[in-house]
C-alpha cells in the first residue's frame, strides 16, 4: 500500500511576493536558549546549526523584502554575545538572533528567495538540541533538496570502517628500512579507533586488528556487512625521490587518477592482493558498479572528508598533505564514501623520524577522529522510522536510496512495483517502507 506523500508539506519554495507561514508543532519545553550558532556551505545548499540548551518549540515562517527565513523558538532565550553571524556564502548573507517577547527569533537572511528545510534533532554524542535550517541553491542543477521523511529522524551510532592497510606476509612499503608500513598504519588505525570509541557514539570497525593478510575484496566485504557509513583506508607511502614528504590523502574520482604517481602508486597498492598471494579479481566489474552507483553521492562527500582530513592535520601541523584522485582497488567498489590516507613517505628521513614516534602517530589519528566529526556534523546519518514515501532527487539511484531506507533493492522494486529494467525520475514518489 502506498502512502500519502506527506513530504510535499515540507518543502517550501518561495513565491518572491508572499509571505508564507508554516508551524511546526513539537513537545513543548520552557526556555530553549541559543547556545551556538553555525553554519557551512556546501555546494547547493548552506546550513545553519542553532544549538540550544533543550527541546524547542518552534516555528518557521518566509518573508520578503529583504528575503529571510525566521525561525522563532518559542520562550527562548540568547545564551550567545555574538547575535550576528555573518555568512556571505552568496546564498545566505547572515544569520542574526533577535530576542522576541515570544522567544527567540533566529533570522536567516537570504541572498535571494530559496528553498529551504527546517528540522529539529534531539541530542547525540557531544551534540546539543538543535535546529537545522538549510537553504538550498535553486539555480544549480540538483539543488532541489532531497525529501526529508517529517517526524522520523533519530540518530544512530556512525559506522566508521577502518582499514589498516597490508598485513601478515603483505609488509607493504619498507621504505628506507627503519619502519614497515603495515605497522605503522596498524598502530595508527588501532588509536584512531580506540579515539572514536572513547567517545561514545560510533560503530568503528576494523578491517584488520592484528598482523595478518587480509585481502582487498575481503576489506570491502566487511566494510558492506557492516553497512559503514565511511570508510578510512590507512596506509604509508613510498617514493624513489626520497625527498618527497607529507601525507597524500585519495578518493577515488570517475576522471581517474589525478597524476602519474598517483597511478603508480593505485597500481603499488593494487598489488596487495598479489603480495598476499591472491590473484587480483573483478577489477573491471568493480569499476562498472562504480560508475553506476558511487558517483553521485559518495564522491562529493569523499572529497568533503578528505578536506576535513587536511584541514586537521594542518591545524596540527603535521606536514604538507595533498588531495589526489586515483583508483584504488579497496576504495572502487565501495558504496560508501571513501578516502585512502597515505600518512608519510617511510623512503623521507624526516617523516620516518616523525612516525616513530608515539606521540606524533597519537596526534595523527586524533587529526583522524576530530576529521571524522566535523564530517558527521555535516553529513548526520538519519534513521527513519516512520517515513512512508521518498522523493527522488537527482543524483539518487535505486541503490542510494535502499542504502538509505536500509532496505534492498529487491524490497525496494517489489515495494513500488518496478521491474528489473524500470528507471527511477527525480521528483518520483516512492515507497520506502513496507506496509
Ligand atoms: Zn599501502
Amino acid at each position: 500500500m502506498k502512502r500519502r506523500p506527506f513530504h510535499t508539506m515540507l518543502f517550501l519554495f518561495v513565491a518572491a511576493s508572499m509571505a508564507v507561514v508554516v508551524t511546526t508543532p513539537l513537545p513543548a519545553a520552557a526556555g530553549a536558549d541559543v547556545s551556538a550558532v553555525r553554519f557551512w556551505t556546501a555546494p547547493d545548499h548552506t546550513r545553519v546549526v542553532v544549538d540550544l540548551t533543550s527541546e524547542p518549540s518552534y516555528s518557521t515562517r518566509v518573508l520578503t523584502d529583504p528575503d529571510r527565513v525566521v525561525v522563532l523558538v518559542l520562550d527562548g532565550g540568547i545564551g550567545v554575545a555574538q547575535v550576528a553571524t555573518p555568512v556571505g556564502d552568496g546564498l545566505v548573507d547572515r544569520v542574526r538572533l533577535n530576542q522576541l517577547q515570544s522567544g527567540t527569533q533566529v533570522v536567516v537572511d537570504l541572498k535571494t528567495a530559496s528553498a529551504h528545510s527546517v528540522f529539529a534533532l534531539k541530542p547525540y554524542l557531544n551534540k546539543p538540541n538543535r535546529i537545522v535550517i538549510d537553504i538550498f541553491d535553486s539555480e544549480r542543477p540538483g539543488a532541489a533538496p532531497a525529501a526529508r521523511p517529517e517526524d522520523a529522524e533519530e540518530s544512530r551510532p556512525y559506522v566508521v570502517i577502518i582499514d589498516p592497510g597490508h598485513g601478515g606476509e603483505d609488509p607493504g612499503t619498507l621504505g628506507n628500512g627503519e619502519l614497515v608500513e603495515k605497522d605503522v598504519v596498524l598502530d595508527i588505525s588501532r588509536t584512531f579507533a580506540a579515539l572514536l570509541e572513547s567517545r561514545g557514539g560510533y560503530d568503528v570497525r576494523l578491517t584488520r586488528d592484528g598482523d595478518y593478510f587480509v585481502r582487498l575484496a575481503k576489506r570491502k566485504e566487511i566494510a558492506g556487512k557492516c553497512k559503514g557509513d565511511i570508510f578510512i583506508s590507512i596506509h604509508a607511502n613510498s617514493a624513489p625521490n626520497k625527498r618527497a614528504d607529507g601525507s597524500e590523502i585519495f578518493y577515488v574520482s570517475p576522471r581517474g587518477a589525478s597524476d602519474q604517481a598517483a597511478r603508480e602508486l593505485a597500481d603499488r597498492e593494487n598489488a596487495a592482493d598479489l603480495v598476499g598471494g591472491v590473484s587480483p579479481d573483478a577489477g573491471v566489474d568493480v569499476l562498472s558498479i562504480l560508475v553506476d552507483l558511487k558517483m553521485s553521492d559518495s564522491v562529493q562527500k569523499s572529497s568533503d572528508l578528505a578536506g576535513l582530513v587536511r584541514d586537521e592535520l594542518g591545524k596540527a601541523k603535521a606536514g604538507d598533505c595533498a588531495i589526489k584522485q586515483a583508483g584504488f582497488l579497496v576504495l572502487k567498489s565501495l558504496a560508501m564514501p571513501s578516502i585512502l590516507v597515505e600518512v608519510g613517505f617511510l623512503t623521507n628521513s624526516s617523516d620516518v623520524k616523525k612516525l616513530k614516534r608515539p606521540a606524533y602517530r597519537q596526534s595523527y589519528a586524533e587529526c583522524l577522529a576530530a576529521a571524522v566529526d566535523r564530517y558527521f556534523d555535516r553529513y548526520t546519518p538519519v534513521v527513519v522510522q516512520h517515513g512512508g514515501t521518498h522523493k527522488v532527487a537527482l543524483g539518487e539511484t535505486l541503490w542510494t536510496i535502499a542504502r538509505r531506507y536500509d532496505i534492498t533493492i529487491g524490497d525496494l522494486r517489489s515495494m513500488n512495483g518496478l521491474d528489473v529494467s524500470a528507471t527511477i525520475q527525480v521528483d518520483q514518489v516512492l515507497t520506502v517502507t513496507r506496509s
